[in-house]
Parts: C-alpha cells; sequence; structure tokens
C-alpha cells in the first residue's frame, strides 16, 4: 500500500507584523498616539492617505484638509 501523503494544509506564510507600534512615540514621560477613531476608540488607527483619515473598521472616513487644491 503506498500511501500518498496530500498536504491537506496550505503552507504556512508569514504573516505581516503589526504596525501599531509604530503608531505609538514616547516622548519623555508621555505616549503619544497618531489619530485614532472617535468611533472605535483609541487603539484603533485611522489610515491617512492623502488627504483624508479612514477607520477600517467601521469606515470611519475624516478629511483632513491641509491643502485643498494644489
Ligand atoms: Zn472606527
Amino acid at each position: 500500500m503506498a500511501k500518498e501523503k496530500k498536504k491537506g494544509k496550505k503552507p504556512h506564510k508569514n504573516k505581516p507584523t503589526s504596525k501599531k507600534y509604530a503608531k505609538y512615540k514616547i516622548e519623555g514621560d508621555t505616549v503619544k498616539r497618531e489619530r485614532f477613531c472617535p468611533r472605535c476608540g483609541p487603539g484603533v488607527f485611522l489610515m491617512i492617505s492623502q488627504g483624508r483619515a479612514y477607520c477600517g473598521k467601521c469606515h470611519y472616513s475624516e478629511f483632513t484638509s491641509k491643502k485643498a487644491n494644489e
């Protein structure tokens, strides 16, 4: 009986490391955080891109009007 070994499992892939630590910056004795979601609360950060802040969890979006016209 020649048993063929079939792998039912998918090959393990390394997950990308969480970049949450990058959102925290320690300055002196205080911890500085980046913008977090007002709906989800601190801990859920907003993705900031192209003048917009977006929450991937609750889809909250906010416009960070820096330069409206460029
Ligand atoms: Zn949110």
